[in-house]
């Protein structure tokens, strides 16, 4: 009796220890559930000031652009992985996603998803963690869609990517003599980011001399609030900005083919048109693992929000938004 009286631990206080220990746990695991989960809305008086959101609309008689999407591979997941204050309830589709666009003056593949090369570069560079967190399910790379489409990469004049994560970078080596068109501040970036090994890159997608680059030059002319563009026709039917905050170099595009009928196709600033309408952040955990700069990609879809609110007709299109594609025509397969 007297020996077990002088043990340190009784069972009593072992008890104790341990439910005190669980709690901590459980907090410490609350905590971080909260924190990712808890709704915050962007405080959009940051913006006051930035004047004009309306966006030009082409002259009547500018030309009229056309456009398909296709899907080259998804993956399901709750909301409230998308945008802080998502529903953990809703299932949010994202997709990887590509449009061809056609204008009288060039026919050219706006982003393009999984490119055909994907399964080796992804096996080659995801492993553990990564690879269960960018998981998707695959469907058909942009090549052989554009070919049921009866489309060849030499129809194309060019490729316009937004930014060069692996997702959207896949496609290049696709279209080796096609002029691949982005901001070279984005180039830049992903070489420097290929160098440092952060993991949203794949540099053997992009890192090859016999890459036909075809780096974007923004004009000083401002468009809405954006103080450069580049009015890609000179008509105003497509028209890209820089969007600060994701990348080294993001750039959107907006797309006009009447005053009613606009799309501002936003990359991956925001994973949602719903987030833009709130206007409401990545996840603290998404943010931390896909976006370069916090503060600057909240600006971005702060004022975003105030331009989707300024131009009736303009629909917000996130390049992985299932539901903001929806919207829009699909890419029509060949006759038979
Ligand atoms: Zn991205």
């Amino acid at each position: 009796m007297s020996q077990s009286r002088s043990l340190p631990f009784t069972p009593r206080t072992l008890l104790l220890t341990g439910l005190a220990l669980l709690g901590a746990l459980l907090l410490v695991i609350g905590g971080f559930a909260a924190y990712q989960l808890w709704p915050r809305v962007i405080d959009t008086s940051a913006l006051a000031g930035e004047g004009e959101y309306r966006l030009p609309v082409p002259e009547p008689g500018a030309p009229q652009v056309e456009l398909g999407y296709f899907v080259t591979g998804q993956n399901v997941s709750p909301q409230a992985f998308i945008f802080s204050g998502g529903s953990l309830l809703k299932e949010h589709t994202s997709i990887f996603s590509g449009v061809v666009v056609r204008h009288p003056e060039a026919t050219f593949l706006f982003e393009g998803g999984i490119g055909s090369r994907i399964a080796g570069e992804f096996e080659r560079n995801f492993s553990g963690l990564n690879a269960k967190l960018f998981a998707y399910e695959g469907r058909t790379p942009a090549l052989e869609q554009l070919r049921a489409a009866g489309l060849a990469p030499s129809d194309f004049n060019f490729v316009l990517l937004t930014h060069l994560h692996w997702d959207h970078a896949g496609i290049i080596k696709d279209f080796p003599q096609t002029p691949i068109r982005l901001l070279e501040a984005e180039y830049e970036g992903a070489v420097t980011a290929g160098k440092i090994g952060n993991p949203g890159f794949f540099p053997e997608q992009y890192m090859d001399p016999a890459i036909n680059w075809d780096f974007v030059k923004l004009d000083p002319v401002p468009f809405g609030p954006f103080e450069r563009s580049k009015d890609i026709f000179g008509d105003g039917t497509a028209v890209l900005v820089e969007l600060g905050g994701h990348t080294a170099g993001s750039l959107g595009l907006v797309l006009t083919r009447s005053p009613k009928e606009r799309y501002f196709f936003i990359g991956d600033v925001s994973w949602s048109a719903e987030a833009v309408s709130i206007p409401a952040e990545k996840t603290p955990f998404a943010r931390s693992l896909v976006d370069r700069n916090r503060e600057e990609t909240a600006r971005t879809v702060a004022l975003l929000h105030e331009i989707a609110k300024a131009n009736p007709g303009l629909a917000i299109v996130p390049s992985h938004d299932e539901a903001a594609f929806a919207a829009l025509p699909r890419l029509a397969a060949a006759a038979p």
